[in-house]
């Protein structure tokens, strides 16, 4: 199918309305994105249709809603290319995913003395999981520093990696800086040292080909709600091998073989790691997102964003007094860019654009380390998804260099 980002928009009616007197344009995308018509209609349906508890039922509608229950399942399988549908489980989100992860392999796994590697571009869902871990194990956290250019600094990784390191987590695609990480390179690093590789892809899967094979990440974590499909779901794929060995993290009904009375005895992958009643509804929702941005193609969806930000960057930068924060290669970012307004404060920034229509977000963006690196509290965030057209960009400079001027006005 050809690429239109005008015709695609009309899928999403929220998209339609109008904001303080002015056309919405969403730009919060990496905070969470709007959803289109066949997600609304299959949510809708699951409901009307098959709501049912999954897995422990005989009758027609417990059948329909297991079968489109584990259907979603498989669609996240071929979407991500994992080798088999039981290791993907269905979490709440990508920071359960994470925190499974932390919990269950960690602790089983890390001990004092032992090193974790993570980044100083973490959202802190990739972050306090590891930190609590060390706490509990004694281990140590280190983490890989920035280029002067925003960019994973690999003379800082070979640095930090060493004999100890026995888990390394990284985000595949930044939240704040939106630069892609070589998360390849990096296993195959690490694996050599024999870690395993934990990889937050909460901002790569909705906006580009993703292949956990391929990457040989060992575990990869992600939302459903910011790739146009629900809140409250999220993957934890896991490679076969380590999911086996790992203990659940909740226990409780649905995920039992046999209960006695003093111990207990699990069900096969995956369904060991899903205690009682999953978002069923928000599981099917996933899948008619999946099969939503499949149809589009996450290829075009990853050039869509690179042809905006390519026409985004000279606007951008020829305002004066405008900090852009990462690198200013365009072809080296997603549909991220954070900036800051010399003198405003980035709160003051966004509401001024909401004024205007125009949904942006300001704050630390769950990211204080990196905050702190980049020498601001907080910072203003436009994020891009493949609704966005480049009359949306447009609007976004006017609203920016309006903001500008509003404030110079109020502050002579
Ligand atoms: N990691 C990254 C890189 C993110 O952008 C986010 C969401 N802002 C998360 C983790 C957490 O995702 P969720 O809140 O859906 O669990």
């Amino acid at each position: 199918m050809s690429f239109s980002a005008e015709q695609l928009k009309n899928d999403f009616p929220i998209l339609t309305q109008i904001v303080n007197d002015e056309p919405l344009v969403y730009l919060d995308n990496a905070a969470t994105t709007q959803k289109p018509t066949a997600v609304l209609a299959a949510l809708e349906t699951y409901y009307r249709e098959a709501n049912a508890n999954v897995h422990r039922g005989v009758h027609t509608l417990a059948e329909r809603a297991t079968t489109q229950y584990e259907a979603a399942r498989e669609k996240v399988q071929h979407f991500i290319h994992a080798n088999e549908s039981s290791e993907v489980l269905f979490t709440r989100g990508t920071t359960t995913s994470l925190n499974w992860v932390a919990k269950s392999y960690g602790e089983a796994n890390v001990t004092s003395g032992d090193e974790i590697l993570i980044s100083v571009m973490e959202h802190h869902s990739n972050l306090i999981p590891w930190q609590q871990l060390a706490k509990k194990t004694g281990a140590a956290l280190k983490y890989i520093e920035l280029t002067e250019e925003g960019l994973l600094d690999m003379e800082s990784f070979h640095a930090q990696l060493s004999e100890k390191t026995k888990i390394v987590a990284l985000a595949h695609v930044s939240n704040v800086l939106g630069v892609i990480n070589p998360i390849q390179e990096i296993a195959r690093l690490i694996h050599a040292r024999g870690a395993v590789l934990v990889v937050d892809g909460a901002q790569a899967v909705p906006h580009m080909p993703v292949d956990v094979q391929e990457l040989d990440a060992d575990f990869y974590a992600f939302s459903g709600h910011k790739m146009v499909g629900p809140t409250g779901i999220g993957v934890l794929y896991g490679k076969r091998s380590l999911l086996e060995q790992m203990e659940p993290v909740e226990f409780g009904g649905e995920m039992i073989a046999m209960v006695n009375d003093q111990d207990s005895t699990w069900k096969e992958l995956p369904w060991k790691f899903e205690a009682g009643t999953p978002n069923i509804a928000g599981a099917i929702g996933l899948g008619a997102a999946i099969d939503y941005l499949s149809t589009v193609g996450l290829s075009a969806i990853h050039e869509h964003e690179k042809a905006l930000m390519a026409y985004l960057w000279p606007k951008l930068t020829a305002i004066p007094r405008l900090t852009i924060y990462g690198p200013k290669d365009t072809a080296k970012r997603t549909g991220i860019v954070t900036f800051n307004l010399d003198g405003l404060h980035p709160h003051d920034v966004a509401t001024a654009m909401d004024m205007e229509g125009v949904a942006i977000r300001a704050g630390h963006h769950c990211a204080q380390p990196l905050m702190r690196r980049l020498s601001a509290d907080s910072t203003a965030r436009a994020s891009f998804y493949l609704y966005n057209t480049t009359a949306d960009v447009d609007k976004f400079i006017e609203a920016l260099l309006a903001t500008k001027e509003f404030f110079a006005h109020g502050l002579n």
